[in-house]
């Protein structure tokens, strides 16, 4: 051990040495002089000296001030300097994965190294880190990881939680587990940052701990809200009256000006909603009102207005449009790129800037165009607190993100989008005004700000529970109950034992409430179990693609329009697709491949305007479809050869019954009678009375469930259990496809092992799923 302590001083005599180099070169001083020019830097011995007097330390400031960058590299530096470079350790984590790697690279920079020396980052499945990393970026899901087989963090000296104001569920996780490792770690760290003032209720959480607070400076920002937006463009929008109808027969042509015109009317629906909604009276309305106000339908044209005018009338400076997804930003983008409204294309550079793109990409975010060129950024709303671009001056602000439902995979966005809290608002207008007095055009009015929230709701307290609590067991963070108990804020308990209780239902938790296999494979997957279950029971019976179209589906908006003053040309449309069986999800799986054959000739706007679709919902439908095809491929759930997957496809029988079983225990059965349709609910036999909108529907409905419930389960005559399956594969039953008790299933503990062994099982031999929590009594009654 001398001739370790040896070792550990030279190594750290070294790298103080070349950290002084570095600060003495001329690119050192240079890149020093940028760095004590950001707010943070008048703090850094106050926080120095805060941090090494407590074991827990609330940082707040300003984006862009200098918390991620700079006080994990105070602390580095200051370590080095202490002559304990080679035995301290920093983790810094990041809600993203790009942030991770984009600050990690950045704080490389600014010490004149490559990335794997002194700093690195790691995200899931890629990382930069070598022998000598003391200063880790990591996202929050790889240490919340590394807990669960390290408990006690061993070798870790400090370790800061980053954008802790957006109180993400896996920071909030974290900060339950790090309270705990708080009290077995006395000499451990904990640095708590956050992009806001709202630090009191982390304070108290660790028992009245410091809180310190950087100041920082931003030039005034005037605000435009919607009314105020329309009078600057000069209403440039088509009005309303000018529309043509909608469904009536035209040329191809006329076909394509119309949808031109449609998307202008969208926009002008502006005023239409402001007047429909009275948005006048807002402050009387529920948070729910507002749900009939959709950014999405104000369409481009309202942004492209504003960007019209900037780019026309206004000061030069950068502009910062706040979208709602990837799918948006890169439609704007093709949009934008053909307007010659714009200027001079060689003179406006348009960036994308969201959570999926290159690194390459991402720096021309940061840098200053060329040639004068006038930058327009097209983000998400990380672009709101992780990311800061230096030369915004304008900001548009559509009012919309989308949320996580929960991150298993590190931010996969198959979310959904909704407003945002009034302190996104503010954020964003604070976006304008870093280097010169900027603009903040918010495209919604005044009233319907009014009514935001004040801050979001922590993810916690918005994610489904049942997913939750999947999490909580796959992070194996012990009890659901006990665990959630000791949370910043906790939900309702009762809320929680109903969760638990459904859980156990579908068969995703055992009676100890431990995970069964289907659990944690349904723990993967970044989506309700509902939805799954029914991908992967897709991928084991064979029928995926259509399943994909469905949980996509279930998981957007109805792409069936229902314009009200052409309600049964509308509905003769969608009787189309549902023809043979009234059945909703097999008139969207029919839809969706209608309008993919008409993609390929270029022409999926005609066929969804003949067959009132609206065309967006298409594209975001395929666009989840991808995604969640990526999420099964990803823990291995399918593979490339998609062609296997899909052998049953056709089978509409097999693919309703693959919905149902997702579905179940929501699924009810139809209790014959004369003239009235009772459904009985499959869980506990309650019998419901069950009115469809439709009555012409009803009859074959009732027919068509029963059937599908029928293949769904049936008794197997020789063990007296239910199975799942088609009839015609009975005679070549296997055992237990699921285990029911969890650990006998082989294939080891891991997860992918036994996905791959059930798989195989259900490809060589036949499916049959026990389901051993319907009675029989229960299914009999049906
Ligand atoms: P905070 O975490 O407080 O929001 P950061 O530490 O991320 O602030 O950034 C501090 C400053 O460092 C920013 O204002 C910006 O000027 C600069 N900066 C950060 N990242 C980069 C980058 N990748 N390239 C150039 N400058 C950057
Ligand atoms: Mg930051």
């Amino acid at each position: 051990s001398i001739v370790m302590e040896k070792m550990l001083r030279r190594r750290s005599l070294q790298l103080r040495n070349q950290q002084v180099a570095w600060q003495e070169s001329p690119e050192g001083l240079k890149m020093l002089e940028f760095r004590k020019s950001l707010p943070s830097y008048k703090e850094k011995e106050a926080l120095l000296q805060a941090i090494s007097r407590n074991q827990v330390v609330v940082i707040s400031g300003e984006t862009g001030c200098g918390k991620t960058t700079q006080l994990p590299q105070y602390i580095l530096e200051s370590e080095i300097d202490n002559g304990h470079g080679a035995t301290c350790s920093i983790i810094c984590t990041q809600p993203r994965r790009i942030s991770a790697m984009a600050v990690a690279e950045r704080v490389a920079a600014e010490r004149g190294e490559n990335l794997g020396e002194s700093v690195g980052y790691k995200v899931r499945l890629e990382g930069i880190k070598g022998r000598d990393t003391r200063l880790l970026f990591c996202t929050t899901g790889i240490l919340l990881r590394r807990l669960l087989v390290d408990r006690n963090l061993k070798g870790v000296t400090h370790v800061f939680v980053d954008e802790i104001h957006e109180r993400g569920m896996n920071e909030d996780f974290l900060l339950v587990v790090l309270k705990d490792l708080l009290l077995h770690r006395p000499e451990l760290k904990l640095i708590l940052m956050s992009a806001t003032l709202n630090a009191e209720l982390f304070s108290s959480y660790f028992s009245g701990s410091p809180m310190m607070h950087i100041p920082g400076f931003t030039y005034p920002v005037r605000t435009h809200f919607l009314e105020n937006v329309l009078e600057i463009i000069g209403h440039r929008l088509t009005p309303y009256n000018q529309i043509d109808d909608y469904g009536q027969e035209k040329s191809w042509k006329m076909q394509k000006q119309a949808l031109r015109k449609r998307k202008s009317q969208i926009a002008t629906s502006v005023e239409d909603a402001l007047e429909a909604a009275d948005f006048r009276d807002c402050s009387s309305r529920t948070r729910e009102s507002l749900a009939c106000w959709n950014p999405d339908s104000i369409g481009f044209n309202l942004i492209e207005s504003v960007l019209v005018h900037i780019c026309q009338k206004e000061r030069p400076g950068a502009i910062l449009v706040f979208m709602t997804g990837w799918d948006d930003i890169n439609s704007l983008k093709e949009q934008l790129q053909s307007h010659l409204l714009l200027g001079d294309p060689t003179k406006v550079l348009i960036l994308p800037c969201h959570g999926s793109m290159a690194s390459s990409e991402q720096r021309l975010i940061f840098d200053k165009p060329q040639n004068g060129a006038r930058k327009i950024v097209l983000a998400t709303n990380m672009a709101e607190t992780s990311i800061t671009i230096n030369d915004v001056v304008f900001v548009v602000d559509c009012g919309k993100a989308k949320e996580t439902s929960y991150d298993a995979l590190n931010n996969t966005p198959c979310l959904l989008p909704t407003w945002i809290s009034k302190a996104s608002a503010r954020q964003r207008r604070g976006r304008a005004g870093r280097v010169q007095p900027g603009e903040c055009y918010h495209l919604y009015p005044k009233c319907v700000y009014d009514v935001f929230a004040d801050y979001q709701l922590p993810e916690l307290l918005r994610t489904p529970l049942q997913s939750l609590c999947l999490q909580i067991k796959s992070l194996r963070l012990g009890s659901i109950s006990e665990f959630l108990s000791r949370a910043l804020q906790s939900p309702e308990a009762l809320s929680v034992q109903n969760a638990i209780e459904y859980l156990k239902v579908i068969g995703a938790l055992d009676e100890k409430q431990e995970l069964t296999i289907l659990g944690r494979h349904l723990a993967i997957l970044p989506v309700e179990p509902k939805l799954g279950k029914m991908l992967i029971f897709g991928a084991i019976f064979r029928c995926l693609d259509p399943i994909l179209t469905v949980v996509a589906g279930l998981s957007v908006r109805d792409p069936f329009l229902t314009p009200f003053d052409k309600k049964d040309l509308a509905d003769s449309a969608k009787s189309q697709f549902s023809c043979r069986d009234y059945s909703d999800h097999l008139a969207l799986i029919r839809a969706y491949e209608g309008w993919k054959d008409a993609e390929k000739d270029h022409s999926g706007y005609d066929y969804c305007w003949k067959n009132f679709l609206s065309a967006q919902t298409m594209k975001a439908i395929d666009s989840l479809r991808k995604q969640f095809h990526f999420l099964l491929k990803d823990p291995g759930l399918v593979d490339e050869n998609l062609m296997s997957y899909n052998i049953w496809s056709r089978d509409e029988n097999l693919v309703r019954a693959v919905i149902c079983a997702g579905l179940f225990p929501g699924i009810c059965s139809v209790v014959n009678k004369e003239r009235s349709i009772a459904l009985k609910t499959m869980e506990d036999g309650q019998v419901m009375l069950y009115s469809l909108q439709n009555p012409r529907m009803n009859i074959q409905t009732r027919e068509e469930l029963l059937h599908a419930i029928r293949l769904l389960v049936t008794e197997d005559p020789c063990s007296g259990q239910f199975v799942f399956g088609r009839q015609e594969l009975q005679p070549k039953i296997i055992k237990s496809l699921l285990p029911t008790s969890s650990g006998n299933g082989g294939g080891g503990d891991n997860p992918k092992n036994q996905l791959q062994m059930m798989l195989t099982r259900a490809g060589h031999e036949n499916p049959t799923y026990k389901t051993k929590q319907l009675k029989s009594n229960q299914f009999r009654a049906t």
